[in-house]
């Protein structure tokens, strides 16, 4: 069965820990009790995910980042090893806040994704950080696959997620036509036989909502940022996606 993955990024919220567990027993009591073939994945801030870890139940623990470092003196950073044994699967990286905001580069964003396999975590990788609305499509498709082929080092993936994510439609209310994305989601599915991954997800993300989740096809999910904050709207989106 073809899998599917829904997956909530919080970012920096909520602002305490009861508030996060509340918002977690909220997604986890709409979601639906069969979820058939979707993986819901929920992604708080750090210093949530073992309060959030215990109310989950249907739904899997992610992270929004992880260090590019394996343990050591790296003060506030935090280790695959140290997420891995608080029970998370998939990390995010390579998002284009941290891309804008943390600058994060190329070379960190390939030492995660390295970090996060060999802790036998699913990473989620995500492209498209830097576009404008007016770019073309030859524009986007040349920063996509150079973000996509950085963030990768050559040696064989089982499991990839990528998410295409313009940066214009983060957060914005804004989102691409449908078919742009299809198009996009086949040509990175082009790519995935010369990088070596055996099994890849084409995700989308930026401003995705319960109303306009049913108008994208041809992808294997969504990642939610602001839509994910309230537990029945994420739900929704989990039974709108097709
Ligand atoms: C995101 O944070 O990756 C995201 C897509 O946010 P939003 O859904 O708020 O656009």
């Amino acid at each position: 069965m073809a899998r599917r993955f829904i997956i909530a990024n919080w970012k920096m919220n909520p602002t305490n820990k009861e508030e996060a567990s509340a918002l977690a027993a909220e997604v986890e009591s709409q979601l639906p009790e069969s979820q058939a073939d979707r993986e819901v994945i929920v992604c708080p801030p750090f210093i949530y995910l073992q309060s959030v870890r215990s109310v989950l139940n249907k739904s899997k623990l992610g992270s929004q980042d992880i260090s590019c470092f394996e343990g050591g003196a790296y003060t506030g950073e935090v280790s695959g090893r140290q997420l891995y044994n608080m029970g998370v699967g998939y990390c995010i990286i390579g998002h284009s806040e941290r891309r804008q905001f943390i600058h994060e580069t190329s070379e960190e964003i390939r030492a995660k994704l390295r970090t996060c396999l060999d802790n036998k975590m699913i990473p989620v990788l995500c492209v498209g950080g830097g576009l404008k609305a007016s770019d073309d499509e030859a524009t986007i498709r040349a920063m996509v696959r150079k973000q996509f082929n950085e963030g990768l080092d050559n040696s064989p993936i089982d499991v990839l997620l990528v998410t295409y994510e313009p940066t214009w439609a983060i957060g914005s209310g804004r989102t691409p036509d449908p078919d742009h994305v299809s198009r996009i989601a086949a040509f990175l599915r082009e790519q995935q036989d010369e990088l070596h991954v055996k099994e890849m997800y084409i995700l989308y993300g930026g401003s995705v909502n319960s109303h306009n989740a049913s108008s994208f096809r041809d992808i294997d999910g969504f990642l939610v940022g602001g839509a994910s904050l309230d537990g029945h709207e994420f739900a929704e989106i989990v039974r709108a996606f097709k």
